[in-house]
């Protein structure tokens, strides 16, 4: 069976035909890295993806703080992982970096803060 997808790790998107057997790997064309091969055997074995959210902040200049994964995560937990995430409120100030929620679902990546909340004066 032949697959096809397109290589998103950098702005070439090369398009991938995958040629596998079941769960195995047999070759990779159209990718002009090797990147790219490790990247087709990923998405078609076990896909993983980073996300971005935002969580709620308590006494801050904005109400919401953009978050982001430190590293990526299998696809099919990225729905618990927001969940997760949005389950947090944070209080201001907030620095970017800050971990939002460390060891997200216990998947070895935190979560971390992405802009700069400052505390409100009133
Ligand atoms: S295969 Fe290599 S060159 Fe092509 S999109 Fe992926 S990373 Fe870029």
């Amino acid at each position: 069976m032949i697959k096809e997808l397109t290589c998103i790790l950098c702005p070439n998107g090369c398009d991938l035909k995958i040629t596998c057997e079941g769960r195995s790997v047999e070759n990779v064309a159209g990718n002009r890295c090797a990147r790219g091969e490790d990247y087709a055997v990923q998405e078609l074995l076990s896909p993983q993806r980073n996300i971005a959210t935002s969580v709620l902040v308590k006494n801050g200049t904005l109400p919401l703080a953009s978050v982001r994964l430190t590293g990526t995560i299998p696809k099919d937990s990225i729905f618990d992982a927001v969940k997760a995430i949005q389950a947090v409120t944070l209080t201001a100030p907030v620095a970017i970096g800050q971990i939002v929620l460390a060891n997200v679902l216990g998947l070895g990546v935190d979560a971390i803060a992405t802009r700069v909340v400052d505390a409100s004066c009133l």
